[in-house]
């Protein structure tokens, strides 16, 4: 890369699900684009440590981006895998309340009212279910007070969806340049200078999709209302249990940061309990953490029923890019700023992140790209 080089039409910062959805979508749109990674491949950050799941929409509130992006990324993402030939399997999930829950009454109004929740985002497929009806369909589990189940959530293989996607571009001509991280931007009259390791290079609009990283990037063009704190995931993998054809997830806690350590399927058979939430320091220590072995075994108890502590080994972690503060509460929507203008930063893209990676890159493509105003939030 050099500095002399014309200036490409779109750079894209990291090439996680996200950068690589939205170089896929801007190719189509005819523009020359670069994508400049810090590390040796593609979908090495959050994108290489999470759940795979394809999520339906119960949990956003209604019109946000984050259950827009996800009602519509399920549908994109479920055609573009079985077009491109993606491991993904259409599980459905089954979320239960216990009959043995603490406060039953309290969980089965929570669940009516994620139900709810989900019908006003339009989420497909998702229905209460009776107790016989959830103890048909999961025989293993113990007995339920109430259920709903969401036919269209699954799995998918992260990692393939991320290469498929970066592969499309790259056909497209779609260069990408790793070892590259960036380090620093510059604005000019006409276009935006900016440095990475592997030389300066120039781009009349440029997209940050840096993933954890994304307000460190936002800072270099002046943007700092946005701080990314990080929350871990850990997980724990099943060993010689029934085998469980949903995933299976209690009724969220209120003010939980995460879902509840749920049950989450892979496509080979395995079978794992988490993530759990926890806000850390560290945006890169994902060190083992096997003293959560306690917790997990009773939540896991709790959710799928009698379990020996030996049939519960530790599995690794993921860490989230969450914009919501440790003391907050509430959830913060994925956000989309355009500052200054032809620079997009997309922050705080947590889960359902990949599942609204293709949705996003539209809206991206379709708006951004095209210099439409990009509405915040
Ligand atoms: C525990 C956990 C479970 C999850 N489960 C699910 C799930 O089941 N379903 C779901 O839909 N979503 C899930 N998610 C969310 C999903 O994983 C993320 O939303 C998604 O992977 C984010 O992708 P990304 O491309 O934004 O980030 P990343 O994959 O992190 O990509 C950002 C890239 O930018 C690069 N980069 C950073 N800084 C620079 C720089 N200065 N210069 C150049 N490159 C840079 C990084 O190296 C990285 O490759 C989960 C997340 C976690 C943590």
């Amino acid at each position: 890369m050099s500095e002399t080089d014309d200036a490409v039409d779109v750079a894209i910062i990291g090439a996680g699900v996200i950068g690589c959805a939205i170089a896929a979508a801007a190719a189509r749109h005819g523009s020359s684009v670069l994508v400049l990674e810090r590390e040796d491949r593609e979908g090495t950050g959050v994108t290489s440590r999470n759940s795979g799941v394809v999520h339906s929409g119960l949990y956003y509130p209604p019109g946000s981006r984050k259950a827009r992006a996800c009602v519509r990324g399920q549908a994109l993402v479920y055609e573009w895998a079985a077009r491109r030939g993606v491991a993904h399997r259409r599980t459905g999930k089954l979320v239960i309340v216990p009959a043995s829950a603490p406060r039953v009454d309290a969980a089965v109004a929570a669940l009516h009212a994620l139900h709810e929740n989900a019908r006003r985002s339009g989420a497909r497929g998702c229905e209460l279910i009776s107790p016989e009806r959830a103890a048909r369909l999961e025989p293993s589990l113990p007995q339920c007070a109430a259920a709903m189940l969401c036919r269209h959530s699954g799995i998918i293989d992260v990692h393939e969806l991320t290469r498929s996607l970066l592969a499309d571009a790259c056909q497209r001509d779609v260069v990408v340049a790793t070892r590259a991280e960036v380090t620093r931007v510059t604005p000019g009259a006409r276009d935006f200078t900016i440095e990475s390791a592997r030389g300066p290079v120039r781009a009349t609009r440029v997209i940050n999709a840096a993933g954890l990283y994304a307000d460190r990037v936002a800072r270099m063009v002046g943007l700092d209302d946005y701080t990314i704190y990080p929350c871990r995931g850990d997980y724990f993998r099943l060993r010689r249990t029934p085998r469980f054809e949903h995933l299976i997830y209690p009724v969220r806690a209120p003010g939980d940061p995460g879902l509840g350590i749920h049950l989450t399927l892979e496509l080979d058979g395995g079978q794992r309990v988490g993530p759990d939430a926890e806000y850390v320091d560290a945006r890169d220590d994902f060190g083992p953490a096997e003293h959560k072995h306690a917790v997990f075994l009773e939540a896991t108890r709790r959710l799928l029923g009698p379990l020996a502590p030996e049939q519960l080994a530790y599995d690794g972690c993921g860490i989230r890019p969450k914009l919501r503060a440790p003391h907050e509460t509430r959830d913060l929507d994925f956000i989309l700023r355009e500052q200054p203008a032809g620079f997009l930063h997309l922050l705080g893209i947590e889960s359902p992140g990949v599942t609204a990676a293709l949705a996003l890159a539209e809206e991206v493509a379709d708006g951004f790209l095209k210099g439409q105003a990009v509405v915040s939030g």
